[in-house]
């Protein structure tokens, strides 16, 4: 989603580090973009829809400037237009905006009593106008720019250029991520870090309410009362910062097969010596509840972790949708843990739920991604997983790196909580170190996956059914599919379809399905049998051996419930990119949707 560029230098020519910048950022997915940057003393903008590399070609050869600022858009106001693509530009000033100003029609209002006119339906437009009402009646950038921070309601990252100033860059944020990089003679902007590795891994994070005014050789950091701040220069160290596809066609398909090495990767702090590395994992006893919050994929981690807590360690654990949580009743307590689960660390509902829990006072654990990231710092503390770059919007690699993360949580509280014992504990633990051998086999069996691909492809309706464990699953498998191949799938609980959705179930219609639940794998074949009687074609991931001539079976390997879900999804992503593939989407970056989403 959305991502910022800006860059001052002194010797150089800024244009490359723009692009470049926007480039490492398209994976985030957007839908236009658009460059400022000086040219003769002049401010020049060009914006387009469509990808960079568009906007790249729209640049002079020869065209040499020493600041600038780009944006790639994800729209929130207004159309995906080349009007509403940013910078915008009101007078004496030149923006590029990250997030929402949620007041923008009330300033709208205020503004055009004014005399202001408005281009564009957006409402970063609105924010350039405002800053450029605030220059004009105080003539003083950092007033103006305290006083838009007072009046501006909601979330902002801005680079800004003011006409009169042109030694300087401009940055305000709040509540949309904002990092200074630092060079020699260059200072850059960015709203991830990884947009400027390239030239820098040094960098400030700015934080809420906070602005700074950049030249080539310093940035200076203030608060919203003008206090100068500082800060401490950070070190990115990622060593995993290759955006490559390697050998594959696309990034989602490198993703996948790289779980073999990710879950084991995250896995590994944690069983490299046995139970002694385990209780390295927070201790969980002291708390009556655990409540998991997330967004998409992380909340469908959440709740594979919900079966664990309360089947295997008998705890109260409730899953949450981020987006919900942070306005509803929590009925927030100190006996309860709250875990915050994101890929980036930078979901704004996400963020915005750690926030609300923090202000009560109750305890935060975050299962991140992304080093370093907003919420990195927000929560009491932090669990790592290890999944490196995940480049496809369409989450593969990091969903399981959580799923390992949260199944190892529950298992170090089942030890700790005297709900297994050692041996059982040792035995988990080799599984997880067993992970490659186990998933390896399933990651190979492209040929099933692409068959079922051909047989669903050009359906437009797919369920996905399941019990316990297997229902979570199926609602992550579902929603891979629809992610990337643009077909309505949904999942249900196995039981619940003769409560209504087994009337949509036609001729014809796939039906997908994992059992691997003992105890409930027979009620689950029934359940088949009820759809296959009337028409369903039937795909089934078991660990059991069944024989059935109507139903197609992709077989796993029987394990403990730790473990299983990290089969089980296997198939689910395969297939999901088959089909894709089979349809001709853009599978890295489905369309309307966003890596990291930073607005609400
Ligand atoms: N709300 C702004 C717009 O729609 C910014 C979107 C973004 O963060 O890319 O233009």
């Amino acid at each position: 989603m959305c991502g910022i560029v800006g860059a001052i230098s002194k010797d150089r020519n800024i244009l490359p580090i723009l692009i470049t910048g926007l480039k490492n950022l398209e994976y985030r997915g957007y839908d236009s973009a658009g460059i400022a940057y000086l040219r003769n003393n002049k401010v020049t903008i060009k914006k387009i829809t469509g990808k960079v590399s568009k906007l790249e070609s729209k640049l002079n050869k020869n065209d040499n400037s020493h600041l600038g600022i780009a944006h790639t858009r994800w729209a929130t106001h207004g159309k995906a237009n080349a009007i509403n693509a940013h910078p915008h530009r009101y007078k004496h000033i030149t923006i590029v905006h990250n997030g929402i100003i949620e007041n923008f029609k009330e300033l709208k209002d205020m503004l055009e009593k004014e005399n202001y006119i408005f281009k564009s339906s957006t409402d970063s437009e609105v924010a350039a106008a405002l800053l450029n009402y605030y220059y004009e009646k105080y003539n003083d950038i950092e007033k103006t720019i305290k006083e838009f921070m007072n009046k501006a309601i909601g979330s902002y990252a801005i680079g800004m250029i003011v006409d009169n100033d042109k030694d300087n860059l401009y940055a305000i944020k709040k509540e949309s991520p904002l990092i200074i990089g630092i060079s020699n003679n260059t200072i850059m902007l960015s709203s991830d870090i990884r947009a400027i590795l390239k030239y820098t891994n040094k960098y400030y994070i700015l934080d809420d309410y906070e602005y700074a005014k950049i030249n080539y050789n310093n940035a200076i950091i203030k608060n919203k009362t003008g206090k100068q701040i500082n800060k401490e220069l950070k070190e990115y160290k990622n060593e995993d910062t290759t955006n490559s596809k390697g050998k594959y066609k696309h990034f989602m398909l490198k993703e996948i097969m790289e779980q073999k090495e990710t879950i084991l990767k995250t896995a590994l702090p944690f069983i490299e010596d046995g139970i002694n590395s385990l209780l390295i994992m927070p201790d969980l006893t002291k708390y009556k509840e655990i409540a998991i919050v997330g967004c998409g994929t992380a909340y469908h981690a959440g709740l594979v972790a919900k079966y664990l807590f309360t089947e295997l360690t008998n705890t109260r654990c409730n899953v949450y949708l981020a987006s919900e949580y942070r306005y509803q009743n929590n009925f927030l307590s100190k006996d309860t843990l709250t875990i915050f689960i994101s890929q980036s660390g930078e979901t704004a509902d996400t963020i915005a739920a750690i926030k609300l829990v923090k202000s009560k006072g109750c305890p935060t654990l975050g299962i991140i991604n992304v080093e370093e990231s907003s919420m990195t710092f927000l929560v009491d503390k932090c669990l790592y997983t290890k999944a490196g770059s995940e480049i496809a919007v369409a989450s593969t690699k990091a969903y399981t790196a959580q799923v390992t993360i949260l199944s190892l949580l529950v298992l170090s509280h089942a030890y700790r909580n005297k709900n297994i014992s050692k041996e059982k504990v040792l035995e988990i633990i080799d599984e997880f170190k067993n992970i490659k051998t186990l998933i390896t086999p399933l990651l190979n069996n492209k040929e099933i996956y692409l068959a079922i691909a051909k047989d669903i492809y050009k359906e437009e309706d797919i369920f996905y059914i399941g019990r316990g464990l297997d229902y979570a699953l199926s609602m992550e498998g579902a929603l891979k599919l629809k992610e990337i191949s643009y077909i309505h799938s949904e999942s249900y609980a196995a039981g619940e379809l003769k409560h209504g959705t087994i009337s949509l179930i036609r001729k014809n219609t796939p039906v997908l399905c994992s059992a691997t639940n003992e105890r409930l794998n027979a009620k689950t074949i029934s359940n088949l049998k009820e759809v296959l009687a009337r028409g369903a074609k039937v795909y089934l991931i078991t660990d059991e051996k069944i024989k059935d001539d109507n139903i197609t079976i992709i077989n796993i390997k029987k394990t403990s419930d730790f473990i299983k879900s990290l089969l089980v999804i296997i198939p689910y992503q395969l297939i999901a990119y088959y089909t894709a593939a089979l349809r001709g989407t853009d599978i890295d970056k489905p369309k309307n949707l966003a890596k990291s989403v930073t607005v609400e």
